[in-house]
């Protein structure tokens, strides 16, 4: 047994989880731990959690203590037409969840608390904040780089967590963190998938039965893009017919964009380059799914990661 650390899985196995609830204590908790030089990491979510969530904590746990997770169903990155009112909100079992997983705290504000009356201050990544969901979801970016920088200087965490499968999202968090000189490393995590290949989504509960079945044809897309980057393609035009193939043959499927794009910029490129994505937004019935493929280049030519 290891004498560094206290054997921290049996206090919280029989422990209980410490929920934070205002953004005072949130600051005392965190900046106690970082007084006491600890390295501080910080999840966000919005709850409803899966593993790919879980995945993250796990990531933050082998390199920070103490790991707080926060649930935020953040009002301000819903437009009116979206799904605020109907997203699934499990809290007994994401407590239990990431109590298992032996966070060390579950921040959990509620939106009177993060935006009381008379908040008006937002923050916004220009130019990439409005290409592809930004496009589509209007108002949405500016929701998500508000709450989190607002996460940001609350916790003041020292590495802050977040899934490659929102790239955009965590590329637009990376440039608000690099313009605005915070002091938090963007860690960012693979994506992890169900067994058929469809990405980990909160919203995949609202699939029926048959359009669970069709989702996995996002997956079904970016393997046929990764099959032609391995044989040597590098065309972005031929790898969008290739990879449109696959999506018009699923009648449930609803294509928003398919597109291949730098990975910083996220402006489309004629030519895959060192570092492109594949990003996809799927209508499969009335839910939206979102899933990409990362493109790099190492020695041996480009290569896909899914
Ligand atoms: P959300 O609760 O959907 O806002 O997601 C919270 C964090 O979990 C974000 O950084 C997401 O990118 C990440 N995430 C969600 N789904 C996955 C997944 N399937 N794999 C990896 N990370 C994910």
């Amino acid at each position: 047994m290891s004498r560094g650390r206290p054997d921290a899985g049996f206090f919280f196995a029989r422990g209980r989880l410490e929920t934070i609830r205002t953004i005072a204590w949130m600051k005392e908790k965190a900046r106690a731990a970082r007084q006491e030089q600890r390295i501080v990491g910080l999840v966000p979510t919005m709850g409803a959690l899966h593993a790919g969530h879980l995945a993250l904590v796990e990531r933050a746990r082998q390199e920070c203590s103490p790991v707080y997770t926060s649930i935020f169903l953040n009002p301000k990155q819903f437009s009116a037409s979206e799904d605020l009112s109907r997203y699934p909100r499990p809290l007994e079992k994401d407590m239990a969840e990431l109590k298992a997983a032996r966070v060390d705290g579950l921040f959990l504000p509620d939106a009177a608390e993060m935006y009381p009356p008379g908040f008006s201050t937002y923050v916004q990544v220009e130019g990439l904040s409005e290409r592809l969901e930004g496009r589509s979801r209007p108002g949405h970016f500016r929701g998500v780089t508000t709450v989190v920088l607002k996460l940001l200087e609350i916790v003041q965490p020292n590495y802050a967590y977040f899934g490659r499968k929102d790239a955009q999202q965590a590329g637009m968090v990376q440039k608000m963190v690099r313009d605005l000189n915070l002091d938090t490393e963007i860690v960012l995590c693979p994506i992890v998938r169900e067994e058929d290949g469809l990405a980990m989504s909160s919203r995949n509960v609202y699939l029926t039965a048959e359009e669970r079945k069709a989702a996995v044809v996002l997956f079904k897309a970016l393997k046929a893009v990764e099959e032609a980057l391995r044989s040597g393609v590098l065309d972005t035009a031929r790898l969008q017919k290739t990879m449109r193939k696959v999506l018009d043959a699923e009648p449930r499927a609803k294509v928003d964009y398919a597109e291949i794009v730098d990975a910083e910029t996220f402006e489309p490129v004629a030519q895959v380059g060192r570092r492109s994505y594949t990003v996809l937004a799927v209508h499969v019935g009335k839910t939206r799914l979102i899933d990409n493929l990362l493109m790099e280049s190492d020695g041996d030519g480009v290569r896909g990661v899914l």
